[in-house]
This record gives C-alpha cells, structure tokens and sequence, in this order.
C-alpha cells in the first residue's frame, strides 16, 4: 500500500471522529438547552428541527413542527409579519425582537426574546431562532413597574399633604393675627377655597340671641349654605355631632342648603368647651377613594378645629374689649374709651374741616332723687337715661359715661346749633320719661348741659373738656335744666 494513501485514510477517519464528536457536542447542547431553539431552511422557509424546550414551552409536537413554514405554525401565524421578518432576516442575516407574544397550542400568551441569525452550513443556507422565555423577567419588570407608579403617586400624594397642612398653618397663623370677626371670616373663605380646590363650604356663626345660625363665609363655585337658618334645619347641630350625608339621594339631608347637592355633605358643629359656636359646612368632592375620602373627612376637621378656636378666642378678645371700653350699667362707652378716641377723632374733624361738638351732660339734683327713692331705682334712671343717649346719637357719634350721673356726648359733624337742639331734645325725652321701679313711678328728672364746638379751636382735649364742664357749671347756676355754650359764657 501506498505510504501517501496511508497517510491520507487515517487523516480522513480522524477528522470524521472529530466531526462525530462535534456533531453530538452539538446536538447534546440543542436537546438540553434552556431556550427554546428552531432551525429552519433559509431557502424554503421551512421549519427543519425544533429542540424539546421550544416543544414544551409551545405545546406543539415535533411533527407539527417538522416541515412547516414558520407562519402555518400557531404562534407564528401572523403571517405578513413573519414573511416580513423572514424577508429581513435574509438580507440582514441577523434579527431581533426583544419582547415579542406568542401564542401556545392551548391558548396561553408567553413572552419571548426572539433572535434570529442565518449562516451557511456546506453551502446551505439555515436559519437559527433562538427563543428565550421572558415571562418571569416580565413580570418582574412589570410589577417594578407597577411599584414605581404606585411610589410616584405616593410621592404626589405626599406632596399634596405637604401643601395642605401648610395651608392649613398659614390659615391658623394668619387667624390668630385677626383682630375681628370680619377679618377671620375674610381669611377662612380664601384658605378654605383655597385647601378645597373649588370644593363648595360656608361657615355659620350662632347669631348672640341663640335662635338662629347666619353665614359668614363661603367658598367654592357656588354658596351652599342659606344665608339665615334655624338649628333645627341642621343634624349636626341637632345631634351634636359630625352630621355625613354622604348620597344625596339616600341621606338624610339637612335644610339648610340653598341647592340641591350633587355630591354628598358633611357638615362639623363648632363646639368649644361645650359651647356652640357654629357650623361648618363643606361639599363632599367625587369620585374619591376610600382612603382619600378618609384623610379628606380628618381634613376638615382639622380645618374646623383651627377655625373654631380662632373664633372662640376673637369672641374673648371681643368681650374683653366690650368690657374695657364700656359702662356696664347704661351700657354706653367709659371714660377711658373717650380718653382714647377723642383725641383721635379730633385731629380727623379738624383736618377735614367739619364741626364737632362736645358736650357735658349732668343730671339735676340726682342725689335727692337717690335719697327719695333708693339706689337701685336711680340705678334704673340711669341706665333709661343711657338708652336715649344712644338712641339720639348717630352710629359715628360717641355717647359716653363720664362719671356717676355724668355724661360726655361727642357729636361729630354737627354744628353747635344742631347740637344744641339735640340736646334739648335728649332733655325733653328725658323730663317725659315714666320710669317705674316695681309698683312705683319714679319722679322725673332733667338734665343740664354744657357744650363747645371743638373743630375750629386749637385748645387741648382737656381744656376742651375743661370748656364744656365750665359751660355745664354755668347751666346750674342759671336754673339747672337747660343748655349753654362756652361762647355764650365768654359772651358775658
Ligand atoms: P346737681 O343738680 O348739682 O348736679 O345735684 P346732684 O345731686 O345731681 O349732684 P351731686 O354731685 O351732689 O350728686 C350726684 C349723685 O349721684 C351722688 C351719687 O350718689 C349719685 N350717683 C353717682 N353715681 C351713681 C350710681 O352709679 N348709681 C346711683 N344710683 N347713684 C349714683
Ligand atoms: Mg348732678
Ligand atoms: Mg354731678
């Protein structure tokens, strides 16, 4: 035998073992991997192997697969796609599809990554698809997905509590500031609107005669609250408690709403230290979920709570002030709300150039009418004779009590002669007063005054006051019940 042809066969044999070898390396790898693997004719398009995993994934048989165009196999069948992606695939030799639905024989949708590649093999043409299963790397990736919306919303969430609860500082801030009703009122309905995105509300106060509410306050589109009602019209003030009619068409809705509502209501009685205040009365919104809804109700009592103890507290202050400025007995001003105001009042009628007069009222021989007929009837003379001081003076005038039976009337814009006859007038009503103190009728008393026009002059409020008492001592020596000038006095 030839030496060279020896040589020859024993290459040729061990290059066949090789690619024995090799063979089964490769066939040992398709039939266990992982993923799913279909080779396929380039040239035909026909499916030529299917591994197992890609027959257990899809649920089709090796036969059903065997021989078949990829797009008369289920999962493949939308057919001018796979044309398309066949096409493709053959010009650019390699194709990918990260996320792609198939369909398995019985009907489950499975996510896959698909990715293609053709190469020759002893000059043929295959196609390789390699099919990997993404369904879990999916759901993870969904559910990260879902987690992440839910945080960011969380997050919005977070930020709009964040905005409520500040304005809801900045309200309570701003209320303790108030120095009136009417500032409060004018504070709550901007922050409430404000903090209720439009959302319908009022506040009613308890009118001081306990009879009635009256609203102050509203906000949102359009008033829902009456601007009078009675305690009655309300269940919550009825009860005493939170009041929700949550469906307007299957609650029990209060009275005291001026529409119909569309939402549902819930209305907050403001109490303080057992005492009622008022009520708050808000529009619930739509559409809100439960645990919104929740916070949303703690909201608004959080909202009443700050609105209910600014207002307990302006009520304080406000007796407080009454109290400091006012005579208890006739009700009129003090003495020292006059040492205050007057002043003040003065310098505005001398720059506006109007005439004010002052005057100094005494009543005559109060002591004998004390002596007659006791203190607490001449109590009663003086808190009758503080009722026509304040109904015969205007709203801006100051009727004040000076002393025991003395009384300081300013009367702003008025002239002397205008002054004068209203105090002569206050004197008559006064002498034709009937007061009876129990079974008896009290004599009758008179006042003598004295008054100063104070505008023009530059004199101090005390030599004003000092004018006006010099004026007064001058009507009692002159007879009593009468008025006098201090131009008249200098006169003579
Ligand atoms: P005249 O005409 O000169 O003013 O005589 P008069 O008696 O009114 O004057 P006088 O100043 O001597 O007396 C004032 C009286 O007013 C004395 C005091 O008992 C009484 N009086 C002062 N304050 C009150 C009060 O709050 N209640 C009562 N019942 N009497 C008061
Ligand atoms: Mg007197
Ligand atoms: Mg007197």
């Amino acid at each position: 035998m030839d030496q060279t042809k020896v040589f020859i066969e024993k290459d040729n044999s061990q290059t066949e073992v090789m690619l024995r070898e090799s063979e089964t390396r490769y066939r040992r790898l398709f039939e266990t991997a992982k993923d799913g693997i279909l080779l396929l004719d380039a040239v035909s398009g026909q499916i030529t192997d299917v591994n197992p995993f890609l027959i257990e994934m899809l649920g089709y048989s090796y036969d059903e697969f065997i021989g078949k165009s990829l797009w008369e196999i289920g999962p493949f069948k939308d057919i001018a796609a796979s044309q398309t992606a066949f096409r493709e695939l053959r010009r650019k030799k390699y194709i990918r599809y990260d996320e792609l639905p198939l369909e398995t024989k019985n009907g489950e949708s499975v996510d896959v990554e698909f990715v293609s590649n053709l190469y020759e093999v002893n000059d043929q043409k295959v196609i390789q698809c390699n099919i990997r299963d993404i369904s879990e790397r999916k759901r993870i990736k969904d559910s990260l997905n879902k987690a992440n919306e839910e945080l960011s919303s969380l997050v919005v969430q977070l930020q709009n509590r964040d905005r409520e609860m500040r304005l809801i500082n900045h309200m309570n801030d701003l209320l303790q500031a108030c120095k009136t009703q009417e500032e409060a009122f004018h504070i709550i309905s901007l922050a409430v609107g404000d903090l209720f995105n439009g959302q319908s509300g009022g506040l009613a106060i308890l009118h001081d005669s306990g009879h009635f509410l009256e609203t102050y306050a509203s906000w949102g589109n359009e008033p829902m609250l009456e601007s009078l009602f009675q305690l009655d019209d309300c269940w919550a003030i009825r009860r005493g408690q939170a009041h929700e009619a949550a469906d307007p068409l299957d609650s029990i809705i209060c009275g005291h709403f001026t529409r119909p509502l569309k939402t549902g209501s819930l209305c907050l009685p403001l109490v303080v230290q057992g005492e009622m205040l008022g009520l708050l009365s808000v529009e619930i919104p739509t559409g809100m979920k439960l645990d919104n809804l929740h916070h949303w109700k703690q909201q608004v009592v959080t909202v009443g709570e700050g609105i209910k103890l600014s207002l307990s507290n302006l009520k304080l202050r406000e007796i407080m002030h009454e109290q400091a400025n006012h005579d208890p007995l006739t009700g009129l001003f003090n003495r020292r709300y006059l040492n205050d105001t007057l002043p003040r009042e003065l310098n505005h009628a001398r720059r506006d150039g109007k005439q004010t007069t002052i005057a100094m009222l005494d009543i005559d021989h109060f002591k004998q009418l004390n002596d007659t007929y006791g203190h607490d009837a001449g109590d009663l003379m003086l808190r009758e004779l503080g009722r026509v001081l304040r109904e015969n003076v205007r709203k801006s005038d100051i009727a004040c009590r000076y002393g025991g039976e003395e009384f300081v009337l300013i009367l702003l814009d008025s002239s002397l002669e205008s002054s004068r006859q209203n105090i002569e007038k206050i004197n008559t009503q006064v002498k034709e007063m009937q007061i009876r103190y129990g079974e008896q009728l009290l004599g009758s008393m008179s006042l003598s005054s004295g008054m100063i026009e104070a505008s023009q002059d530059e004199m101090t409020v005390d030599e004003l006051l000092s004018a006006a008492d010099k004026a007064l001592y001058a009507a009692k020596r002159a007879g009593r019940d009468r008025v006098v000038a201090y131009c008249d006095l200098e006169k003579n």
